[in-house]
């Protein structure tokens, strides 16, 4: 028998605007060096799933820490690739419940703890409402395979297979080690809520959309960022996959067309926007440049960021990346 009670999800409080923490003094900045490194690991717009694009994920590393945003199919395997070892993120932060956001979470609970690298810490996830109670179920859904790894043979970690999750609210919802990570609200139809966030880290920032259309409040907390990542749809080549007109309609009116992302990019003015989870390929970047004069980039898969004084694209090429 399984014993369900020995399922070893740690509450945090339900509701946590913010997660105090000692905000130490900050090592010696080298300011040749990039404060601040993202790495799109999936860059692929909505549920189909495709060989060649990971579903929509983005690691963020700054101050010595990694911060997973969003988990789409198909991510773990891309943050492998990038170099990184299957335990490197144990900070996931979800922009909302949609399921092509968060279906690799399984991978990342469970195969890094029960890898012979064993991960022996918990992980941490902060999302919308319904996030804690989504990963006691996750916990409950492969109970099995917890019970026998931790209880009967192998005896992993049992630190390893906690969760500690928060249900957030908009605010500061992360400031550790001279990175603070603000949460705000967006506007993605009846998704509510759903979250874009803003990384702050040595002076540098970057702001993610998450799913949203046109969304006021995105451009009031993204304001001056270094470099703001935002979806798209380009209803053109939606309307070629032929969806029913009423699911056609829902996912324009919950999206951001490249017209509406250039007003947004214009009034955010980043040093550089950066289109990842956008319906289109290069159409949505060639219709954003009609009226938006500033530095756009259409981000695919494993294409690495670097923020310091200037804000570094390296896309995937032949070789490592590392
Ligand atoms: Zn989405
Ligand atoms: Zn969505």
């Amino acid at each position: 028998m399984i014993s369900l009670m020995r399922l070893s999800l740690v509450f945090a409080c339900s509701s946590i605007a913010v997660v105090p923490g000692e905000v130490r003094a900050q090592p010696q900045l080298n300011s040749a060096l990039p404060q601040i490194k993202i790495t799109l690991l999936g860059t692929a717009p909505g549920p189909p799933v495709r060989v060649e694009w990971a579903g929509i994920s983005t690691l963020i590393e700054a101050g010595g820490q990694r911060f997973l945003f969003d988990a789409g199919y198909g991510s773990m395997a891309r943050l492998v690739e990038s170099g990184l070892p299957m335990d490197g993120v144990t900070k996931v932060f979800l922009t909302h419940l949609h399921s092509d956001h968060i279906v690799d979470l399984p991978a990342f609970l469970l195969l890094p703890w029960s890898a012979p690298s064993e991960r022996g810490v918990p992980l941490e996830v902060w999302g919308p409402a319904g996030t804690t109670e989504m990963m006691r179920h996750l916990q409950e859904a492969f109970a099995f395979d917890i019970h026998v790894r931790r209880d009967l043979d192998e005896k992993v970690s049992e630190k390893g297979i906690e969760v500690i999750a928060r249900d957030i609210q908009e605010g500061v919802i992360y400031n550790q080690n001279g990175v603070k990570i603000t949460a705000f609200l967006v506007d993605h139809g009846a998704v509510k809520p759903a979250f874009g966030y803003r990384v702050d880290h040595a002076g540098r920032s970057v702001a993610l959309s998450g799913d949203t259309r046109p969304s006021e409040n995105l451009v009031a907390f993204s304001k001056g960022v270094d470099v703001l990542i935002h979806e798209a749809i380009d209803e053109v080549s939606l309307r070629k996959m032929a969806p029913r007109e009423e699911l056609f309609r829902a996912i324009v009116e919950h999206h951001t067309t490249p017209e509406q992302a250039a007003d947004i990019f214009r009034r955010v003015g980043p040093r550089l926007a950066v289109f990842s989870h956008a319906q289109g390929g290069p159409a949505v970047v060639d219709r954003t440049r009609r009226s938006h004069p500033g530095r756009v980039e259409m981000g695919e898969d494993l294409m690495v960021i670097e923020i310091g004084d200037e804000v570094v694209v390296r896309r995937r090429g032949p070789g490592r990346l590392r």
